[in-house]
C-alpha cells in the first residue's frame, strides 16, 4: 500500500549541492549506513569502484586493494 506522499527534504551533499530527498529514502540511507550523496557523487563513486574491479580484473591490483603493477 502506498502512503501519501510526504513532503520531500533538502540535505546537502559533501560537494555541496542540495538534493531532494524523500524523508523515508533518507531514514532508509541513514538507516542502512549510506552516506547521503547526490547523483553526481554517486556516478563518481560508482566509477572508482568499477575501475577498482577493472584494476583486480587486470591483475594491475591484489584482492587488498593493493596495487601490484604500475598503472598509468
Ligand atoms: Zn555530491
Amino acid at each position: 500500500m502506498l502512503e501519501p506522499m510526504q513532503h520531500g527534504m533538502s540535505v546537502y551533499c559533501s560537494c555541496g549541492r542540495i538534493m531532494d530527498l524523500d524523508r523515508q529514502e533518507m531514514e532508509f540511507k541513514i538507516c542502512l549506513g549510506k552516506e547521503l550523496e547526490c547523483s553526481r557523487c554517486r556516478n563518481m563513486r560508482i566509477g572508482r569502484e568499477i575501475e577498482l574491479l577493472n584494476a583486480l580484473f587486470s591483475g594491475l591490483v591484489d584482492e587488498d586493494g593493493c596495487v601490484t603493477a604500475e598503472m598509468v
